[in-house]
């Protein structure tokens, strides 16, 4: 099992220090977010230890993934939600502070104030090809 010792998620599934458990199983841990943007507000992570989403191998992930409709079915009971966000951080520049991949499942509620700043742009003229063609080659 890929562990770092320097991860708090790492020891949280080490046992070294304690969570809220919701869910284990043998390949991933959800639990309450020990700062929650909305009253019940989830992290499902993978067992071992990958600092970002791009990093986790496809068999890994979807053992991880099938945990989020049961675990949505059970946020939106559990909190009388009406929804969620679905949200992983990666890297820096986007938010992650904790260098363990984690999935956040937010509770959400009309009027709850949680929201993003969408600020929503426009491509210059041609910028949308060439941005087709660099993701074209990325993928190859
Ligand atoms: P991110 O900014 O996406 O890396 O989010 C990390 C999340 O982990 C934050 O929402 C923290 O509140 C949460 N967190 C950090 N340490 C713990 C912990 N020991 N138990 C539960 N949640 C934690």
């Amino acid at each position: 099992m890929s562990i770092d010792s320097d991860c708090v998620f790492c020891k949280i599934l080490a046992g070294q220090i304690p969570c809220a458990e919701v869910y284990s199983d043998e390949h991933a841990l959800a639990f309450l977010d020990i700062g929650p943007l909305a009253d019940g507000h989830l992290l499902l992570i993978p067992r071992r230890h990958h600092r970002h989403l791009s990093d986790v191998p496809p068999e890994e992930l979807a053992a991880v993934t099938r945990l989020i409709p049961p675990l949505g079915r059970a946020l939106r009971r559990a909190t009388q939600a009406a929804g969620f966000n679905l949200l992983c951080n990666e890297g820096a520049a986007a938010g992650q502070e904790v260098p363990h991949v984690h999935f956040h499942l937010i509770p959400r509620t009309a009027g709850d104030g949680l929201g993003y700043r969408w600020n929503a742009g426009k491509y210059p003229p041609g910028r949308m090809d060439e941005m087709l063609a660099a993701y074209r080659t990325a993928m190859s």
